[in-house]
């Protein structure tokens, strides 16, 4: 299972992805919005590990929700509310459980998926990142059946990663992107590419 610490070592890996995707990320943002996405997660992730360093919560859920409340407070954009609350979901999903097993895992992140489905109203094809979390989120659901934790955090990355390539070709229809109509087209979406970083550096985490 993954204890409170696990849970923050794999904030603190998601935060070191960050630091390494930021300028590609905001470099897609450029192509399709306003140039900003690396930019606002950097600001939201390092504040985050500042706070893990000063006080360390003792569950896995506390550590979700203080990265929810502080992605909320310093992401901005679209992104950190949607962040936010797939974070403040999964802390919801998790409870006060001392350690994640598998299927937990799984569950926290189809409830997160729900909880920016229920803020950003996007579908799937509507080139955002809920087209990376979606197929992640069916990808973990399978994997939690007879896998580990590591098992379903792999599927999840793998199904993301592959899905973010995906929105290449779509049209946007949420979020600035759709401001550009069929220009949008050609681009990976940033906030799919984002989610499938974030969730690869899970991954390696729990492996
Ligand atoms: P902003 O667009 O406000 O500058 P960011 O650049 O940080 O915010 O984030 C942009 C990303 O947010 C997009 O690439 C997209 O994946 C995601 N996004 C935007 N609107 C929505 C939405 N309604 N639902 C889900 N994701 C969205
Ligand atoms: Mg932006
Ligand atoms: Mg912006």
């Amino acid at each position: 299972g993954c204890d409170a610490a696990a849970t923050a070592a794999a904030v603190r890996q998601m935060a070191e992805t960050i630091e390494q995707h930021h300028t590609e990320l905001t470099h897609l943002d450029r192509e399709i919005g306003d140039g900003d996405h690396g930019a606002n997660l950097v600001r939201g992730f390092r504040a985050v590990v500042e706070k893990l360093d000063a006080d360390e919560p003792g569950t896995p859920g506390a550590v979700l929700k203080l990265v929810a409340t502080t992605l909320i407070s310093t992401v901005g954009g679209a992104s950190g509310p949607l962040f936010g609350t797939a974070f403040l979901r999964a802390a919801t999903k998790v409870g006060d459980a001392e350690t994640l097993d598998a299927a937990t895992v799984s569950d926290a992140l189809s409830a997160a998926a729900e909880g920016v489905v229920a803020r950003g109203k996007a579908a799937v094809g509507d080139k955002t990142m809920i087209d990376a979390f979606e197929p992640a989120v069916q990808a973990a659901q399978s994997a939690a059946e007879e896998g580990s934790v590591a098992d379903v955090l792999e599927a999840a990355a793998a199904a993301a990663e592959q899905a973010a390539s995906e929105t290449a070709p779509l049209e946007a229809r949420k979020g600035r992107a759709s401001y550009l109509g069929e220009r949008s087209v050609g681009h990976v979406d940033p906030g799919a590419q984002s989610t499938a970083y974030l969730l690869r550096s899970l991954a390696t985490s729990a492996s």
